[in-house]
């Protein structure tokens, strides 16, 4: 069941200038993870990864649908087929969207996010988690007190690492430093950046070059659009299909953008690997974020979407002419 020669063709990249090693591609658990899905299709999906050397996954208090059950389907996986290993995977929460009713269920204060960890671990029965991540800015709560939360948490090692994500540059670098006089390292940041999202190159990645905070991408392929799925209209299953995920709807599917995913589809070609093969490649180009988080709905893309480890340089030429594509 668990392959002998799991790490042999997986890339670890140092996550900043922290001593931790992160896979390249690792697999995210917000979507089609829940218990509105079949087990067996979810289980498949995280064994076969984890097969291909991804041994970190990230999930979040609030995934599923319902809320909380992604992370209870990891749990139960973890339990049942990936006894063992837990001291191979690093495995991620987050607290800081909605969750449960009442003014602690969300944002950013201590109490949210302290108990929000606890809840997170009953459910994947973990004694701890690797990552802790505040999972949105909270402008209500003084970012003294999340990122004390964040440092406690280390401290009574329920989390070895934390992270922000969705934090802008400004207030990257402030919890940098506040967690630095703490005695604890953000070790990493988690924006949204794919071709059609660049927001993170406007700032962003200085401070996290500075401050020594890795990255790891969320929506590389921007929810499937950087595939070929969507050319010929929506497929039936797909998330744009999908009325568990409201994220992605015919709306974004503008033929502006379709006729961007065809030309980035035929350099792909010429590239000789496919659309999502070239797009995740482009993010963790020199400049782009240390690592990628694939999300899937069937096992079938994860083992073509590491295959991109196959060919990710990318000449001069080709960069220029994606930005000229992109516009
Ligand atoms: P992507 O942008 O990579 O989209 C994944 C979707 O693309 C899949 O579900 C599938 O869609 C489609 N897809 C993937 N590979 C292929 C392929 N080879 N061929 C065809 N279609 C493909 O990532 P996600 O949006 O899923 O996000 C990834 C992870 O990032 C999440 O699981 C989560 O861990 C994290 N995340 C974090 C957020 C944050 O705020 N911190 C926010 C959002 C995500 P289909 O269902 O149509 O098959």
């Amino acid at each position: 069941m668990i392959a002998n020669n799991r790490y042999e063709n997986m890339s670890y990249v140092k996550c900043g200038d922290s001593g931790l090693y992160l896979p390249k591609l690792c697999l995210g658990i917000w979507n089609n993870f829940g218990k509105a899905y079949p087990y067996e299709n979810s289980r498949e999906m995280i064994l076969t990864a984890f097969n291909l050397g991804i041994n970190h996954i990230d999930a979040a208090n609030n995934y599923g649908p319902p809320p909380g059950s992604a992370e209870e389907v990891l749990g139960e996986v973890l339990k049942r087929d990936l006894k063992g290993y837990r001291d191979e995977l690093v495995i991620t929460t987050k607290a800081g969207y909605e969750m449960w009713d009442g003014p602690y269920g969300n944002w950013g204060s201590r109490k949210s996010l302290m108990t929000s960890l606890d809840q997170s671990l009953k459910r994947m029965q973990l004694d701890y988690v690797d990552i802790f991540y505040h999972h949105r800015r909270d402008e209500n709560t003084p970012l003294e007190e999340t990122m004390g939360a964040l440092a406690d948490m280390v401290r009574q090692g329920k989390a070895l690492y934390v992270g922000v994500s969705n934090y802008n540059a400004e207030d990257t670098r402030k919890a940098s430093r506040m967690l630095k006089d703490l005695g604890v390292k953000l070790l990493i940041h988690q924006p949204r950046y794919n071709m059609f999202c660049r927001i993170p190159e406007q700032g962003l990645f200085d401070v996290l070059k500075q401050e020594g905070i890795g990255s790891v991408a969320f929506c590389p392929l921007e929810q499937g659009l950087l595939t070929t799925k969507y050319i010929a209209g929506i497929p039936k299953g797909s998330r744009a299909d999908n009325q568990n995920c409201p994220f992605l709807n015919g709306e974004d599917i503008t033929a502006e953008v379709l006729d961007k995913v065809i030309q980035l589809n035929e350099l792909a070609k010429e590239r000789g690997q496919s659309l999502p093969q070239m797009a995740l490649a482009w993010d963790v180009r020199e400049g782009g974020v240390t690592s990628v988080l694939l999300g899937a709905s069937r096992k079938e893309q994860i083992i073509e979407n590491v295959k991109m480890l196959e060919n990710q340089k990318f000449t001069a030429d080709e960069l220029a002419r994606i930005d000229e594509i992109l516009g």
